[in-house]
């Protein structure tokens, strides 16, 4: 390992990080990706070991925003042939919450489009909060667009855990990927929810034309506004949203930015959030060695691998989840279904091995 790696180590390990200019180290090519890996595995493991966080999210309103960001399949101008719905029923958010917590989840996210919510939901939601709160020991988030401090205040109240409201690219970029709201306003969002004492929760969305520049100044400005909680999105191309894929975000680019995050942000929950599967593909298992949390069950719009796979693949890699339940717990309904090799063994006909002679007798 090289005297720069292991000088940004023990800057994460002191939590007192060095110039931001120090972190283009984490992209050159001349560390090997196992070395930073390593990196960031030895500041993951001080502050969360082996345990991977599970959350459950679930879109409380679906779609018909106002707003315009590019990369959004529910946004104004958005072609992606999605569900559109308003405001979730009190009895459906709770059904919801019930099941996440089955699901062995550490936190249940409700996430709801649009520019920010009226007084109204404000008031809906703070009903809703109190009644997961008393029914199941599940921590709450709530992504709800734009607010003020009157209303982060109401759900601090109300017994909200956390307000999510990423900030998604750099400052300078901003405008290139939304016109309706500015990345000030998200700044002033946080701040609100910081103000009323919220943990706070904001990530980035990789994979939309940010430089390397741009990555390490977002994690410091994450930083810098106290975040506990970074997911890391990385730009899941849905047909019919504004912004197609503009640059190439291999396996291992993917896996240098969560360690770049990491040694940043020390103590941060950082989640590989959407896109884990589109973008890591095999490499995925080596995420959690710099990230502690994940999405089960798929993101907004986007599948993901079914509960079972992802649990397996936790396993398998050594990892435990923070939840009262054990993996073998959540996977015990679908033992029969677990495939007891690594792929299920199909044998292969005589039209894949002799085709020229799959007709005849030979
Ligand atoms: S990211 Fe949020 S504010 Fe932007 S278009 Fe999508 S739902 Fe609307």
């Amino acid at each position: 390992m090289t005297s720069t790696i292991l000088d940004l180590i023990s800057a994460a390990k002191q939590n007192t990080p060095l110039a931001p200019a120090a972190y283009q180290e984490v992209f050159d090519s001349q560390h090997s990706l196992f070395a930073l890996l390593d990196a960031a595995y030895q500041i993951r493991k001080m502050h969360f070991g082996n345990k991977v966080q599970v959350h459950i999210i679930n879109n409380v309103q679906n779609g018909l925003c106002p707003e315009n960001c590019k990369y959004c399949a529910q946004a104004v101008d958005s072609e992606a042939p999605i569900e559109k719905y308003r405001m979730k029923s009190e009895e459906e958010i709770l059904a919801e919450a019930r099941n996440a917590y089955e699901s062995g989840a550490f936190r249940y996210c409700m996430v709801a489009s649009g520019r920010g919510p009226s007084e109204k939901q404000i008031q809906f939601y703070s009903q809703i909060i109190k009644k997961i709160k008393s029914e199941f020991p599940i921590q709450v988030c709530l992504s709800s667009g734009l607010m003020g401090k009157s209303a982060t205040d109401q759900l601090k109240a109300a017994g909200l855990d956390r307000l999510n409201h990423n900030l998604n690219t750099a400052a300078e970029n901003y405008a290139e990927i939304c016109s309706t709201h500015t990345y000030q306003d998200r700044v002033n969002t946080l701040e609100a929810g910081a103000a009323s004492g919220l943990e706070l929760c904001s990530g980035v969305i990789v994979g939309m034309g940010e430089s390397d520049t741009d990555l390490i100044n977002l994690a410091f400005q994450i930083r810098k506004l106290g975040i506990v909680s970074i997911p890391v999105n990385f730009f899941l191309p849905i047909e019919g949203t504004q912004l197609q894929p503009n640059q190439t975000t291999t396996p291992e680019r993917c896996l240098r930015i969560l360690a770049l995050f990491r040694l940043i942000n020390p103590k941060a929950e950082i989640r590989v959030a959407a896109g884990r599967e589109f973008h890591f593909r095999s490499l995925q298992p080596l995420a959690f060695f710099a990230a502690n949390s994940l999405f089960l069950d798929g993101y907004l719009n986007a599948k993901g691998s079914s509960s079972r796979d992802t649990l397996a693949m936790l396993k398998d890699a050594g990892f435990e989840i923070d939840s009262r339940f054990s993996i073998d717990d959540l996977s015990s309904d679908e033992q029969d279904q677990i495939p007891q090799t690594a792929y299920d063994i199909k044998i292969k006909s005589k039209e894949d091995l002799r085709p020229e002679f799959a007709n005849t007798s030979l």
